[in-house]
């Protein structure tokens, strides 16, 4: 009777000796650092395309053009513009038996400056922006912002910016009304209360010197004269740029035990970073294992960069074809006898905010990876819904390697609800299921994640890379 009842999902934390304890904050401070430096998407792809490099991986443009064959314990990366990843470890197996994917996102929500984003209003200059993914703008006010991205100048040259995480640099930031004068603002509905085009950053109040008396905008001149003599770019030049304005600062312990981390961009982040260690721990494997980070979740997965692209299948096809073995067929087999987890980032239970959440099926920090048989939103619409016996596999790796592991549903059903990568994967025919790890505050600009949860969903994703 006493193991038929339902599994008690116990906290990470109960079952770590020191050892163990040593192993999870060690992960939090190499986390941490990752995500105090890589902010954007571009960022974090560069950052782990060194990493990557250092391990052993070769690019995969690289190979093709020396057209060499490619055998088991090959490790290949292919760099989709920058801003999206696949990396890719050659099994000892054939191909067509199927991969090992892991799948995150390196896109977060942040301001995204407009193309003709500078302007002066009353002898002040600001940035005008676009919010991208989904936020509660008024979460975005009041708060130190850095400025992170790219400038492509006419002739091709690309120019790296940041500014805002030096302790000597300036930072920046979008103003809210005093509260003196909030009665107006105060009765409006929380959607309202900020509005998209208001979201304008605060850039700069010293008007250029210049001998002309009938000289106009002059603030606006000395912002344009600083760019110009700091990074050599014209007022134009915003128009082929990716310019982001994210949180400014490192990310930080949380707690007075420091059981957690507070850091901007965990969604998907941490899912993405964890992904990579697993990753860049392996040794060997019998089946291909591959990471894949894309870009351009928080908006649709649409574009050459997002999942929607066909970028991983013509990278599949084109491992496949240096392994000797390409054709409609193999490429078909490869993906459809595939398994994923596809993962991202989830609600952790928060006792302020319960009644959005039902206990039994939700996420709770320090139990563990969390499971989501499906997203989606009002009776499961727009998610994947993994099948039982995909389930069955991963709870038997699971459990085989001690991995702390829970299931959970993003909150009360008809409440909300929301979508991953999952599904898109899953139109190949392969096994998918969102996993991933539980946040409080999710697309703020500040989210809190369990060390615990890390360091398990690490453990997990390599535990399924040499196990499934
Ligand atoms: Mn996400
Ligand atoms: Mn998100």
């Amino acid at each position: 009777m006493e193991k038929c009842l339902t599994k008690k999902y116990g906290y990470a934390w109960d079952k770590y000796d020191s050892e163990d304890l040593k192993k999870v904050f060690e992960l939090g401070e190499r986390y941490k650092a990752f995500m105090s430096e890589c902010k954007t998407e571009r960022e974090c792809v560069e950052e782990m395309i060194a990493r990557a490099k250092a391990n052993g991986y070769r690019d995969l443009d690289e190979i093709i053009s020396e057209n060499v064959r490619i055998k088991s314990g090959d490790k290949i990366y292919a760099n989709n513009r920058d801003k999206a990843l696949a990396l890719f470890m050659i099994g000892t197996e054939s191909m067509e038996k199927g991969m090992n994917i892991l799948g995150a996102h390196v896109d977060s929500p942040r301001l995204d400056l407009k193309q003709n984003p500078l302007y002066e209003d009353t002898d002040l200059a600001f940035l005008k922006t676009h919010y991208y993914g989904g936020i509660k703008k008024y979460q975005w006010v009041t708060t130190p912002m850095a400025i992170h991205g790219v400038v492509i100048k006419n002739n091709g040259e690309k120019v790296k910016i940041v500014i805002g995480e030096d302790e000597s640099d300036p930072v920046f930031g979008v103003s809210d009304l005093l509260i003196h004068l909030s009665a107006e603002q105060m009765a409006k509905k929380a959607s309202e209360v900020i509005e998209g085009e208001n979201l304008n950053i605060f850039a700069g109040s010293i008007p250029a010197k210049t001998d002309d008396k009938d000289a106009k905008e002059k603030v606006k001149g000395n912002i344009l004269d600083i760019l110009n003599q700091k990074y050599g770019i014209c007022e134009e030049d915003f128009v082929s740029a990716e310019i982001e304005i994210v949180p400014a600062g490192k990310a930080r312990d949380y707690g007075l035990d420091k059981s957690m981390i507070m850091a901007y961009g965990h969604d998907d982040r941490v899912c993405s970073y964890t992904s990579f260690e697993a990753m860049m721990k392996l040794e060997a494997c019998a089946k291909t294992c591959v990471t894949l980070l894309v870009d351009k979740e928080e908006v649709g997965s649409i574009g050459a960069t997002g999942m929607h692209s066909r970028f991983f299948e013509n990278t599949v096809a084109e491992i496949l074809n240096l392994c000797g073995g390409y054709s409609d067929i193999s490429i078909r087999r490869t993906l459809s006898n595939s398994k994923m987890l596809s993962s991202d980032v989830t609600a952790a239970f928060d006792p302020s905010y319960a009644s959005v959440m039902e206990k039994m099926n939700s996420a709770y920090f320090g139990k563990g990876i969390v499971l989501n048989k499906y997203t989606g939103s009002k009776g499961k619409a727009g998610s994947n819904d993994a099948n039982p016996e995909f389930i069955a596999e991963l709870r038997s790796i699971f459990d085989k390697e001690n991995v702390s592991w829970q299931t959970s549903e993003l909150g009360k059903v008809d409440v909300g609800g929301g979508g991953t990568i999952a599904y898109i994967l899953a139109q190949y025919d392969m096994e998918v299921i969102d996993s991933g790890v539980a946040l409080h505050n999710m697309h703020a600009p500040y989210e809190i994640a369990s060390k615990a949860d890390i360091y398990e969903t690490m453990r997990a994703y390599h535990a399924f890379l040499v196990n499934a």
